[in-house]
């Protein structure tokens, strides 16, 4: 055991952890590892090097890396639809994207009103179906995580998408760069984080919590849930039991849904984004800066 994998701030976190669990480092070489997704019927876990315009592949039954799909079109965050489908935010084509089960991506959404998106940035499925995903500017500002680009809509939101119509809407519109989002297990909060002190230094490093509106449609006015004191919240994913499992510069940081932050897992990189994985979704899988990592831990995702 590696007690420095951990730091406990409160005893609830000690309910989520393995004690003789330890931090175990994957795979490495990557520019900005980023958008783990884990999709069970393949016994993988996929994930984005951006910066080298591929998307990584994890065999879990072999420990196995391989390149699943290069070039992709910059891929950040992924996540799966109640098909087990892959949704992909693509920074290269400016566009959320499916992976199909006969193997092709298609298109979902690109524009906005008429206007290019930025660059889809991270993604979460509704159980209604609907895709709800962020777009800030990080895959257009320059041509290192996509290719350079002015803003067409010069302004950065949180948008809701329905496949079933093809309607979307901005539900977000008060933060300076969207980033990770995940809605709480009864689906009555979407949480979102702003990265926007990359460009508004003095910007607060926040999670967000937006009440989902009675219409399920759009949102109340959100209200800080809680503020990174390392570097900035990117991705972060709910368990069952509604605590936040975030990203940070240092470590993934746990909240309790009352927003205490209850316990830390030491990683020596700038976690970006993680996901519960494994056939039992109890593995954290975690992409931070050029490596891979994962840890078992006691806790699974919503439905789990
Ligand atoms: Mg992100």
């Amino acid at each position: 055991m590696n007690a420095s994998d951990y730091e406990i701030r409160d005893p609830r976190f000690s309910a989520l952890i393995i004690g003789s669990a330890r931090l175990e480092r994957l795979s490495t070489g990557y520019r900005w590892a980023e958008g783990p997704v884990y999709v069970p019927a393949a016994k993988h876990l996929l994930w984005s090097d951006i910066p080298n315009d591929r998307l990584m592949r994890f065999d879990e039954t072999d420990g196995s890396v391989s390149v699943f799909e290069k070039p992709c079109g910059y891929h950040n965050g992924h996540t799966l639809d109640a098909e087990g489908r892959v949704i992909a935010c693509e920074h290269g084509g400016r566009r959320v994207s499916r992976l199909e089960h006969d193997g092709r991506w298609i298109s979902l959404v690109e524009r906005h009103d008429g206007r290019r998106l930025n660059s889809p940035n991270d993604v979460v499925v509704k159980s209604d179906n609907t895709i709800w995903f962020s777009d800030p500017t990080y895959g257009i500002d320059s041509h290192y995580e996509g290719h350079a680009a002015t803003s067409e809509i010069g302004h950065s939101h949180v948008y809701r998408f329905d496949p079933k119509t093809g309607a979307l809407s901005a539900v977000v519109d008060d933060m300076v760069r969207p980033n990770g989002l995940a809605f709480s297990p009864d689906e009555s909060i979407l949480y979102v984080a702003d990265t926007g002190a990359t460009h508004q230094p003095d910007l607060p490093a926040t999670i967000r919590a937006y009440k989902v509106r009675s219409d399920r449609a759009g949102l109340e006015a959100g209200s800080t849930f809680a503020t990174c004191e390392a570097g900035l919240f990117d991705g972060f994913r709910v368990d069952r039991a509604g605590n936040i499992w975030t990203s940070s510069a240092d470590s993934v940081r746990v909240y309790a849904p009352d927003g205490a932050l209850i316990g830390r897992i030491l990683i020596p990189e700038i976690v970006a984004n993680l996901t519960f994985g494994g056939p039992k979704r109890n593995r954290l899988y975690i992409t931070a800066q050029t490596s891979l990592y994962a840890i078992y831990v006691k806790a699974h995702p919503p439905g789990w």
